[in-house]
């Protein structure tokens, strides 16, 4: 059984990376773009697609607009991690994970108490003044109206987060990729790993076991020592 194999790759392991992506944090009420009830499947009832409300140029032409969107799709406040969150945590405080690298922005993994955490696409808890880069919290942009300004300069805020026509950070991704080339078991996770440069990161192992866990099939399932088509939250709650 799937679930057996699953636990037997990992406890042959000494050293596992997961890489996720949305479909982490769906099982804690956050939705994907990609799955099936994603925020692309919501893109008829807008002037704009979500790829151009999240890209820079909207952000710096619209930002007002950008706000009330991102307010609301982007940023989950009260969600809490999930067992796959708390699995992959309990793993590392064991000394057998050794670094969890995410595309989402949902601060999810932090919060279940993983540490060594690389956010490839930044996160909605930082944010930072375009002009004096003054540090802001999650809450005064989730509490300011429209724009969100800054108290010393009045610049605009922006979220560190990395919007379609921005460049990901090379420190970040490099460290991840040096991660992943150590790993003896790569895990991953919840995404459709069709987002580019972060999905071409799994090209990285260099003869770790390959585990993919995600609702719908990947382009890289043919690669894989083992597939399961599942909830992940569930499957790793199995596990602990
Ligand atoms: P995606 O939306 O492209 O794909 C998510 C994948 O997860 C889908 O293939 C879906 O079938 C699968 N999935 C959904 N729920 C699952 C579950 N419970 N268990 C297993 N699989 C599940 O996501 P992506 O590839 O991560 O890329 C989209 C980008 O959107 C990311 O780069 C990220 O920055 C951003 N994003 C972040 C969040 C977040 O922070 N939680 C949420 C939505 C989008
Ligand atoms: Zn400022």
């Amino acid at each position: 059984m799937a679930l057996d194999q699953l636990e037997k790759i990992l406890k042959s392991a000494d050293t596992i990376v997961f890489f996720g992506g949305a479909g982490v944090s769906t099982e804690s009420g956050i939705p994907d773009f990609r799955g099936s009830g994603g925020l692309y499947g919501k893109k008829a009832g807008l002037r704009f697609s979500p790829e151009e409300i999240l890209s820079l140029s909207f952000f710096v032409r619209y930002p007002e607009a950008f706000y009330d969107f991102y307010r609301s799709n982007m940023v989950f406040d009260q969600a809490k991690p999930n067992k796959a969150h708390l699995a992959l945590a309990k793993w590392e405080a064991e000394g057998r994970l050794t670094a969890v690298v995410t595309q989402n922005i949902d601060g999810l993994h932090q919060q279940a108490g993983s540490r060594n955490v690389m956010e490839l696409h930044g996160s909605v808890h930082r944010n930072y003044c375009m002009d004096c880069k003054k540090f802001f919290s999650l809450d005064t942009v989730m509490k300011s109206k429209g724009i969100p300004r800054c108290d010393l300069c009045n610049g605009i805020i922006k979220p560190d987060v990395v919007l379609y026509e921005e460049s990901l950070r090379q420190d970040v991704l490099e460290s991840a990729a040096s991660f992943i080339e150590k790993a003896d078991v790569l895990l991953i996770g919840g995404t459709s790993l069709s987002v580019y440069p972060a999905a071409g990161l799994i090209n990285c192992n260099k003869g770790g076991k390959l585990v993919l866990i995600n609702q719908s099939p990947t382009r890289y399932d043919q690669k894989a020592d083992l597939v399961i088509n599942g909830k992940i939250a569930e499957i790793l709650g199995f596990l602990t």
